[in-house]
C-alpha cells in the first residue's frame, strides 16, 4: 500500500507528480493546497482565515492544517488505498503531528519523495504558473518560509531512513518512472 510524503520547494513538481502516481495507481492524493484554495472558493470559515496566510506566502496555522489532516486521514479510502500527502507536512510540528495519527492508524509511511529542484528553476516554473499567489513578492516569501521551516524536515526524514531523494528536473515521465522505482511499484 502507497503511504508517501512528497517533499520539495513550491514549484518542485509534487503536485504535477501526486496526480501521476495518484491515477496510476488509485490512490488518494491529499494535496492541502487544493483543500485551502476550494474552501477560499466556497467562501467558508476555513477559507477566508486561509486566505489572508495563502496571499502573503505565509503558512496557515499548523492547529487548522492539523485538524484539515486528521479528518482526511480518517477516511475509508484511505484506510483501504492508502494516501499520497502533497505540501503537507511543512513544519517540524506538522510531522510530529502526523507521526502520531499514523501511528495511531496503524498506517506508518512508507518513504518521503524529496524532489530536489534548484532555486532559479523553482522561480522559473512558479512565474510561468501564473497562480494567483504566484507574484514575485509571493513567490520570495513562500521560498524563504519554505527554507526556513520545511527543508528542515528532510533532515527529520532522513534521519528515519525513509527519505528518498529524487531530482526533480527533466522529462516528467523519467522523474515519474524514478519515483515509482523509490516506491517499489513496477511502472
Ligand atoms: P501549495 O498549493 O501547497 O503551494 O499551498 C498554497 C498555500 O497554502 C501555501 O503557501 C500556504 O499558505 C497554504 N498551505 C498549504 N499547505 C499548508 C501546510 N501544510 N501548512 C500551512 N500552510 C499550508
Amino acid at each position: 500500500m502507497i503511504r508517501v510524503v512528497f517533499l520539495g520547494a513550491p514549484g518542485a513538481g509534487k503536485g504535477t507528480q501526486a496526480e501521476r502516481i495518484s491515477k496510476k495507481y488509485n490512490v488518494p492524493h491529499i494535496s492541502t493546497g487544493d483543500i485551502l484554495r476550494a474552501a477560499v472558493r466556497e467562501g467558508t470559515e476555513l477559507g477566508k482565515l486561509a486566505k489572508s496566510y495563502m496571499d502573503k506566502g505565509e503558512l496557515v496555522p499548523d492547529e487548522v492544517i492539523i485538524g484539515i489532516i486528521k479528518e482526511r486521514l480518517s477516511q475509508e479510502d484511505v484506510r483501504e488505498r492508502g494516501f499520497i500527502l502533497d505540501g503537507f507536512p511543512r513544519t517540524l510540528k506538522q510531522a510530529e503531528a502526523l507521526d502520531r495519527m499514523l501511528e495511531e492508524l496503524g498506517m506508518p509511511l512508507s518513504k518521503v519523495i524529496y524532489l530536489n529542484v534548484d532555486d532559479e528553476e523553482v522561480v522559473k516554473r512558479l512565474l510561468a504558473r501564473g497562480r494567483e499567489d504566484d507574484t514575485e513578492e509571493v513567490i520570495r516569501r513562500r521560498l524563504k518560509v519554505y527554507r526556513e521551516q520545511t527543508a528542515p524536515l528532510i533532515d527529520y526524514y532522513c534521519e528515519k531512513c525513509i527519505l528518498v531523494e529524487i531530482y526533480g528536473v527533466g522529462e516528467i515521465d523519467e522523474i515519474t518512472r524514478k519515483i515509482e522505482e523509490a516506491l517499489g511499484l513496477e511502472g
